[in-house]
């Protein structure tokens, strides 16, 4: 079976219908004109992804977590990949100021849930429902997704809210099961989250390296400390 080399990540299936997810140490950002490598932050995001993934598990959201199988492997069960991103917002940054008139940081009254086409050539547009049925994804697919991404939303903001993180937004990604059932798949990481802490409001994910806003790993093991509570042993 095929090795898939993604930007930040390579898919390694093995032949029990698991596969492995081994985080790389390259960064990229801006469809991929901005590039680095920054020494254990496939550590980092594999170990954060691992820890994020068992508190879903815990309260009854599907993943396809398993275990983590090494220093920046997870062993996760194979998913047939929608090719849609599904985005979660419960404050203003990021894309969302080019949609709304309304300034970085400002709190939304309620989430706001998006949906993308995962295509580097078109530069991951945003999607509605009717295109998604385009690309052969039904309405109650949709559905399901963005319903499950707000549960996804309700649980992590309360973990982070309770570590003095504030969960700004998130993207996710979802497969299909042999058993027809629809699971988060991906990563959940400083990579693919806004994370700020919520007395300086400092970034504590990929935006320090997307703004140049300071040193991305000590950003991350800052965050890996608020969850854990313990040092990180990359090094
Ligand atoms: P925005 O649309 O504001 O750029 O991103 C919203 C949230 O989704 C951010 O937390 C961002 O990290 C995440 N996100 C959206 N698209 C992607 C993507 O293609 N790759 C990654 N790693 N994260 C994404």
């Amino acid at each position: 079976m095929e090795v898939y080399e993604g930007k930040a990540k390579r898919v390694i299936p093995l032949d029990d219908g698991k596969v492995i997810l081994e985080f790389k140490d390259d960064a990229t950002a801006f469809d991929g004109k901005k590039k680095a490598r920054f020494k254990g932050k496939g550590w980092l995001n594999a170990q954060i992804s691992a820890v994020l993934f068992k508190v879903l598990e815990e309260n009854g959201i599907k993943t396809h977590f398993i275990g983590i199988a090494g220093d920046n492997r997870l062993i996760v069960e194979r998913l047939k990949m929608y090719p849609l991103e599904v985005v979660v917002r419960n404050v203003v940054a990021g894309s969302l100021k080019k949609r709304l008139p309304l300034e970085e940081g400002t709190e939304l009254p309620e989430p706001i849930v998006e949906l993308y086409y995962k295509d580097d050539g078109l530069g991951d547009p945003m999607i509605n429902h009717y295109h998604a049925k385009v690309l052969g994804v039904s309405e109650e697919e949709v559905r399901e997704m963005e319903r499950i991404a707000l549960k996804v939303n309700e649980v992590l903001r309360k973990y982070f809210t309770e570590r003095g993180i504030i969960l700004v937004d998130f993207k996710l990604e979802f497969g299909k099961n042999e058993r027809g059932e629809i699971v988060l798949g991906d990563e959940i990481s400083p990579d693919t989250c806004r994370f700020w802490d919520a007395e300086t409001k400092e970034s504590l994910d990929k935006d320090v390296f997307r703004f140049d806003k300071g040193d991305l790993i000590s950003a991350y093991e800052k965050l890996y400390e608020r969850l854990t509570g313990e040092s990180p042993t990359h090094r």
